[in-house]
């Protein structure tokens, strides 16, 4: 039987700092980069483009800090620092 990825994330348990702890270091970059694989890396869905602003959106509020960005983005372009103390996820199962 297979579960969701919704049923994955129901799980955890994010409390959400106020300032991101993922951004993008050179937006120009993003706008230039072909195939945005950080639209299919992220297993939360955290990135997404927007097509009418031609700009990268992150939800980082529903990062499961896997640190898959950190090094999947070939071009180095995603700023990666854990969320200040207190925030962040917290595994309610394993
Ligand atoms: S974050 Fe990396 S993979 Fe995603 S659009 Fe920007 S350059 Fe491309
Ligand atoms: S650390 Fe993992 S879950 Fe968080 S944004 Fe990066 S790829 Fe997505």
């Amino acid at each position: 039987m297979s579960v969701s990825i919704e049923e994955r994330l129901y799980t955890i348990r994010y409390k959400a700092d106020e300032q991101s702890h993922l951004a993008v270091q050179n937006p120009q970059v993003c706008t230039d980069c072909k195939l945005k694989e950080c639209l299919s890396f992220c297993p939360a869905d955290v990135y997404d483009w927007d097509v009418e602003t031609q700009t990268l959106t992150i939800a980082y509020e529903n990062c499961v800090e896997c640190g898959t960005c950190r090094v999947a983005c070939a071009e180095d372009n995603i700023e990666w620092k854990y969320p200040t103390g207190g925030y962040g996820i917290s595994y309610k199962l394993g």
